[in-house]
């Protein structure tokens, strides 16, 4: 063989004896057979086959397998972010005349893709109040094909009440997506109670540490599943195995972190209840949080992520205040080793409630530091919004 044949043909290497613990990156586009016979099959055998980089490789097929376990179902397909899971599953089941009901509290680039895209499509749109329960009865039409919940939701932290929309839901036929990035199936399950598809932000706290965007979609019937993985195909999605490994790197620690995170920010969230100018700490783990008696049942525990009503006298103090804070960080996402504060704008971010905050709105993502210096970072950002300016 000439220099230049050797330079891209590789000499077989003893794989004898190797036995890594760790799950491999295997990278392609090209995926090649045995035989011609092999190559003429290669899209006979199911979706679990290997006929090309972009429809799977062996690690993004071992994450899917590590989401289907910890969700049950019947699979799972991953798309490049957690919009993406939810545009993916909003389209494969849905079609034009169809109606579409969602949570007033979801998450805002899911709104603005209803509101936008599905309109122009001819999907209609409607939103309830988080809260309403079996109420969602009500807000069902003949034309209603999906269900949407997000629990609990974005900014304000409501918890619905799933089993129970499910029920109603279910009675007419009408599928249930649930959007379940704060618990993570280790805290709620919903297609334990019946919803049909289950979403996820693998970016937040399955990645866990701010470095990865992907999500994902798992569904409870091959049917349903077989959908959204026909239109995520057609549409040209895939995903890296660079980042499924991250995930699959993430998801080993996902217990220990979420517990962590969920009791720091349980006893964070108490302490900052009672300080003067914190009007309301929306905390699905805190008595008089919207469906806390919901998160209780239903809940496994709590995730370190939750928002703080400020009174309306810190409005012009708040981004002066977020300068004093030196462990927290400033940005969106969440779900990472990194504490995080971000103001929330809830400008157009509800049409159909009202959620009782006049103030600022402020977010947390409590991280892996030690949680005496993260109290001590809060407490200063405090003095900091109480201090009298400088004029
Ligand atoms: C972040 C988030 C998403 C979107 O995830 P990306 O991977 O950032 O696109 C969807 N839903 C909720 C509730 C989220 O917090």
């Amino acid at each position: 063989m000439q220099e230049a044949t050797r330079c891209v043909h590789v000499p077989a290497v003893d794989r004898e004896g190797f036995a890594s613990l760790t799950v491999p990156v295997e990278r392609a586009s090209t995926i090649v057979f045995p035989t011609a016979e092999a190559f003429h099959n290669r899209h006979r055998n199911g979706p679990q086959s290997y006929s090309y980089g972009l429809y799977g490789t062996p690690t993004a097929r071992a994450l899917e397998g590590q989401l289907t376990s910890l969700s049950g179902g019947a699979g799972t397909v991953l798309v490049p972010s957690g919009q993406a899971a939810a545009m993916a599953t909003l389209l494969a089941l849905l079609q034009p005349g169809d109606h579409l009901l969602l949570p007033d509290t979801v998450y805002a680039p899911v709104r603005s893709l209803a509101d936008g895209y599905l309109k122009q499509i001819g999907i209609e749109a409607s939103y309830c109040d988080p809260m309403i329960s079996e109420g969602i009865g009500r807000h069902l039409r003949q034309t209603t094909r999906l269900v949407w919940v997000e629990s609990p939701g974005s900014g304000t932290f409501e918890v619905q009440d799933v089993p129970a929309i499910v029920k109603v839901a279910k009675d007419r036929g009408i599928l249930v997506a649930c959007d379940n990035t704060w618990a993570t199936p280790l805290l709620f399950n919903p297609l334990a109670v019946g919803a049909d598809v289950s979403i996820e932000a693998v970016s937040k706290h399955m990645g866990g540490h701010s470095d990865l965007l992907l999500g994902s979609v798992t569904a409870n019937e091959e049917a349903v599943l077989g959908r959204i993985r026909t239109l995520v195909r057609g549409f040209g999605l895939g995903v890296s195995p660079d980042d499924c490994f991250l995930a699959l790197r993430g998801l080993q620690t996902l217990s220990v972190r979420l517990r962590h995170q969920g009791q720091a920010g349980i006893r964070l969230a108490r302490w900052m209840s009672e300080l003067a100018g914190v009007e309301r700490v929306w905390h699905p783990a805190l008595p008089g949080s919207p469906g806390h008696e919901i998160w209780a049942r239903d809940f496994a525990g709590a995730a370190g992520v939750f928002s703080v009503s400020l009174s309306s006298r810190f409005s012009e103090r708040l981004d002066h205040a977020l300068g004093a804070l030196r462990l927290f960080q400033i940005g969106a996402s969440w779900g990472g080793a990194h504490s995080l504060a971000a103001p929330v704008d809830l400008t157009g971010q509800r049409t159909v409630t009202r959620p009782d905050v006049t103030g600022p709105l402020l977010r947390f993502s409590i991280g892996l530091e030690d949680e005496a210096d993260l109290k001590d970072d809060l407490a200063g950002f405090f003095a900091a919004l109480s201090a009298t300016p400088n004029t």
